[in-house]
């Protein structure tokens, strides 16, 4: 493998030949016009670069008397390779000292500018970066992706009500629904309202991404856990209901707080019936593991019924409540299996606590908590419940 610092200067050389091939090309075919640079300050430029001084190859740049537009992508050129590589200062200088060029022809100059904000942005200069993306789409250059920038760095700076000012902008210049990002921005406010214990604005914001999105599972889950703290429990069984009705995958966010619910309505009927659905509907092991604790609770010994869960559908979860049962029945205890039992259990659920419990579905990235936004990808409401069946 080519060592990375020769790989750059590879590239490099590639980048400063390819402009000088061009550039000559260009001059013998218009037998006219300024050269930018001799023989003697190319070779120079290519001797600094090939001895690894970037920032002297970069003040040859600067000092080149002569500049014209193949002089200028050259610089853009550069630039955009030291953003790349993460070397920010240099970027920023070859871009600053680019708009800040006289002579340079409007395109061009607007191609800087952006570079420019792009290179802030990434160097986490936000206030300098939005401004320049704001003139930029004032003056309806790279409008579409200076809004995107713009809400960009609204959400990094979590100033959802401006994100969801940009992202409608972008909405309405690029023709692309941004609804769903939107109904995120708003659970954002309702999360932050409902910390601040203001309820009623919580509720609001929950209302507004359902406007936006009337399948956004995180603001249904949001709007169960708000009625229910309001005591509302039959307005709270609704909004979980719906939530697994629109993604199956969230049940296990959903199935406690439906057990709560409906005790409190005494509708024990429904939420069996949600259970008998549930096993049709989602692959999860966890309604048996309910019915399971059902039984329990009417005195039903629930070892068959948890060692049909875990013949139909095996889980680390029903396999935990499997030998929690077992290793307490007076047969297993009177063969001293029982310690046995439990120590397999202990050990499950040391597993089970090191195991990822959610997957995004864009890039695959296995966190162990739930992240609306995606902290691989950085895409909303791509991350859910895995799936924990034994294979
Ligand atoms: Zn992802």
């Amino acid at each position: 493998m080519l060592d990375p610092l020769f790989s750059w200067l590879l590239l490099l050389l590639g980048v400063v030949l390819g402009w000088a091939l061009a550039r000559r090309h260009s001059v013998t075919a218009t037998a006219s016009g300024s050269e930018g640079y001799t023989g003697a300050q190319l070779g120079g430029l290519l001797n600094q670069l090939v001895s690894d001084d970037p920032d002297q190859a970069i003040a040859a740049l600067m000092a080149a008397a002569e500049f014209d537009s193949g002089t200028a992508e050259l610089h853009l050129t550069l630039g955009k390779m030291f953003r790349k590589r993460g070397e920010m200062d240099r970027a920023l200088r070859i871009h600053e000292a680019l708009t800040q060029r006289e002579n340079l022809p409007a395109a061009l100059r607007t191609e800087a500018e952006f570079e420019l904000a792009v290179d802030y942005m990434v160097a986490g200069v936000l206030d300098h970066a939005e401004q320049l993306f704001e003139q930029l789409a004032a003056r309806g250059v790279n409008v579409a992706e200076s809004l995107d920038a713009i809400r960009t760095i609204h959400e990094q700076a979590r100033d959802w009500q401006l994100a969801i000012d940009a992202a409608q902008r972008l909405q309405s210049v690029k023709g692309e629904s941004q609804r769903q990002t939107i109904a995120q921005y708003h659970c954002e406010l309702a999360d932050e309202a409902r910390r601040a214990k203001q309820p009623d604005v919580a509720i609001r914001q929950v209302r507004a991404a359902l406007d936006q999105d009337s399948h956004c599972v995180r603001a249904l889950l949001l709007q169960g856990q708000l009625l229910e703290a309001q005591a509302d429990f039959s307005g709270a069984a609704k909004a979980y209901l719906r939530a697994f009705e629109y993604d199956p995958r969230f049940l296990p966010d959903v199935i406690e707080p439906l057990q709560r619910c409906f005790a409190q309505t005494r509708d024990k009927e429904r939420y069996l019936l949600f259970l008998s659905d549930a096993k049709e509907i989602s692959s999860s092991s966890l309604p048996f593991v309910a019915e399971a604790r059902l039984l329990s609770e009417t005195g039903v010994n629930p070892m068959d019924h948890l060692a049909q869960g875990l013949e139909q559908r095996p889980s680390r979860a029903v396999l935990a409540d499997f030998l929690d049962v077992l290793e307490r029945q007076p047969d297993v205890v009177a063969a001293g299996l029982d310690k046995p039992a439990a120590s397999l259990r202990k050990a499950l659920l040391k597993l089970m606590e090191s195991t990822p419990r959610y997957q995004c579905s864009n890039c695959g990235f296995s966190p162990r908590q739930m992240f609306w936004q995606c902290p691989g990808c950085k895409k909303w409401g791509t991350t859910a419940p895995a799936d924990d069946v034994l294979r």
